[in-house]
C-alpha cells in the first residue's frame, strides 16, 4: 500500500530516546485516515506518541470492509526506498504486481514481503472476482543502513511456520518464535507474529526481553495485561517483558511486533525512508521523472502512477523528534 496523503508530512523517526527502558502498556489509538478514493484505514504507526517499534515503522489496519460492489483495494504504482512491505491479510486477496515483474495474488495467513532496498514500484490491486471481505494491515519495515541500498526483492510465503496451543495458534510472519522461524528475509534482530486467539483463551506468550513489542488488535479485542485492547487499536508494551498475558472473550486476532530497538536516525516522507532530506527530494524527483532506479509495473500506463506530492516548502531534514 501507498500513504496516498495529499500533504504528507517528513518524519525524523528511529533514535533509542523513543524506546522505554523497561516495560510499558501504553495504549495506542489509531488516526483515521482515507488513502485514495473512500478507502479508510487506521494507522497505528506512526503516530504522535510513537514512532517505530523495533524496525517496525509503519502499521496501517483496514478492515473488515465489504467490497462486494466495489472494486476493493486500487492501489496504483507507486515507488519505495528504504525498507520492507509486509503485507497480512485477514481476509480477502491481493494482486501484486511491481518493476520487478512479480505478479501474485496472495490470501489469508500468506507472506507477501517486499524489499524495497535501493528502489522499486509496486501495485496493489483486489483481483476480479474477489472475496467479499477485505481486512488486513500494511506493515513496513526499516531497514538498517547496511541493508537499505539493497537489490529490490519480492518474497511470497504461502505456508509459514507456527504452533498451536492452549487456544493460541501462532503463526510467524517474520523472526523466530516460539521455536518456528519465518522463511521471510529479515534484516533486523526483529519478529512479527499472527496470534490467533479462541474464546475464553488465557494464555502467557513469551517474548524477547532485549526487544520492544506492541499488540495489535487485528480482528476482535482482548485483554492485555489487564488492560482492554480494541479492535483496531494498539497496545505498546515496552522492553524488559519476558511474555504478555493476553485473555479473549471472544475468537481474536492479534499481532505482535517486535524487535530490537531501531538506533539509526531516519527520515520518512511518502513512501520513501531515507537518511536526510535531501536524499529524499532526490528520490521524489527521480520517481516524478521516469528514473530507472525504480522501474515500471508492468500492465499499467504512465499516466497511471501515482506521483510523489509536491515536497514540503521547508526543506526536508532529520530534525529532533517531536511527540
Ligand atoms: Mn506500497
Amino acid at each position: 500500500m501507498s500513504t496516498s496523503e495529499p500533504r504528507p508530512t517528513a518524519r525524523t523517526v528511529g533514535g533509542l530516546d523513543d524506546t522505554a527502558a523497561g516495560p510499558a502498556l501504553d495504549l495506542l489509538p489509531a488516526k483515521e485516515v482515507v488513502l485514495g478514493p473512500g478507502t479508510p484505514v487506521r494507522r497505528l504507526l506512526p503516530t504522535l506518541g510513537r514512532r517505530m517499534v523495533g524496525a517496525w515503522a509503519f502499521v496501517d489496519h483496514y478492515g473488515p470492509d465489504d467490497v462486494a460492489a466495489t472494486t476493493g483495494m486500487q492501489v496504483t504504482p507507486h515507488p519505495h526506498t528504504g525498507l520492507q512491505t509486509v503485507s497480512w491479510l485477514i481476509e480477502g486477496s491481493v494482486h501484486h504486481r511491481d518493476s520487478l515483474g512479480s505478479d501474485v495474488t496472495f490470501g489469508p495467513r500468506q507472506l507477501a514481503l517486499m524489499t524495497a532496498g535501493h528502489g522499486i514500484a509496486h501495485s496493489e490491486q483486489s483481483p476480479v472476482p474477489h472475496p467479499r471481505f477485505l481486512h488486513g494491515a500494511q506493515l513496513w519495515v526499516a531497514l538498517p543502513d547496511g541493508a537499505r541500498d539493497t537489490a529490490p526483492a519480492f518474497e511470497h510465503h504461502a505456508a509459514l511456520p507456527g504452533f498451536a496451543s492452549d487456544g493460541l495458534t501462532a503463526t510467524v510472519l517474520m523472526g523466530s518464535f516460539g521455536g518456528a522461524t519465518s522463511p521471510g528475509t529479515a534484516y533486523s534482530p526483529l519478529v512479527g507474529v499472527d496470534l490467533d486467539l479462541a474464546a475464553g483463551a488465557d494464555v502467557e506468550v513469551p517474548l524477547e526481553p532485549d526487544f520492544e513489542h506492541a499488540l495489535l488488535g487485528a480482528a476482535g479485542g482482548a485483554d492485555v495485561e489487564g488492560a482492554p485492547l480494541a479492535h483496531g487499536a494498539m497496545v505498546y508494551l515496552g522492553t524488559g517483558r519476558r511474555s504478555v498475558r493476553i485473555r479473549t472473550d471472544a475468537p481474536t486476532r492479534l499481532l505482535l511486533l517486535g524487535g530490537e530497538p531501531f538506533e539509526e536516525r531516519l527520515v520518512m516522507w511518502w513512501n520513501f525512508v531515507g537518511r536526510s532530506g535531501e536524499e529524499i527530494t532526490e528520490y521524489a524527483e527521480r520517481w516524478n521523472d521516469g528514473d530507472a532506479r525504480f522501474g515500471a509495473v508492468p500492465g499499467f500506463g504512465e499516466d497511471e502512477r501515482q506521483l510523489a506530492p509536491a515536497l514540503p516548502p521547508v526543506p526536508l531534514k532529520a530534525r529532533g523528534r517531536v511527540r
